[in-house]
């Protein structure tokens, strides 16, 4: 018999001038970037949420603070690595069976990149490509990201585990 376990995981980062945009580990081209104290990728992050959420192990502020410089401009893809150990080690036979992911940013579209995320986002999962999915929505000019105020991210994980 298999179990599953669902995690939902959430993030936002305000956009700024200067600044680079990184999105599951790809560099999108454009004048805004997200401001944070790591590399600011929003999917990753709520990706990585997702997981702890998934294995009810925490969120991403507890286990990589950021009032911690060691996170100073923090390669999300390296905390992302240290979530998968922590699943590895903490739930032992849990793996990951899919992924959903939606973007929710105003410009610039990310219609051509979006097959370069689901690419890069298999590949530090180590998952099939038909078990990650990439989405992008814009805000319709509403609000702060729909004034190109800020980028968002939301991912559902699903985590499977044989239980015979
Ligand atoms: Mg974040």
């Amino acid at each position: 018999m298999s179990t599953i376990r669902i995690g939902h995981g959430w993030d936002l980062h305000r956009l700024v001038v200067g600044k680079p945009l990184l999105l599951g580990g790809v560099s999108v081209k454009s004048p805004l970037g997200a401001d944070a104290h790591s590399d600011g990728d929003v999917l990753l992050h709520a990706l990585v949420d997702a997981i702890l959420g998934a294995a009810a192990l925490g969120d991403i502020g507890e286990h990589f603070p950021p009032t911690q410089a060691q996170w100073k401009d923090a390669d999300s893809s390296t905390l992302l690595a240290k979530v998968l150990a922590i699943l590895a080690d903490e739930r032992p036979g849990w793996q990951l069976g899919n992924v959903d992911a939606t973007v929710i940013l105003e410009k610039p579209s990310l219609k051509e990149y979006k097959p370069m995320i689901q690419k890069s986002l298999a590949k530090l999962l180590g998952l099939p490509l038909e078990q990650i999915s990439v989405k992008a929505k814009t805000c319709e000019k509403l609000g702060p990201i729909g004034h190109g105020e800020a980028i968002s991210a939301l991912v559902t994980v699903l985590l499977c585990a044989d239980t015979d």
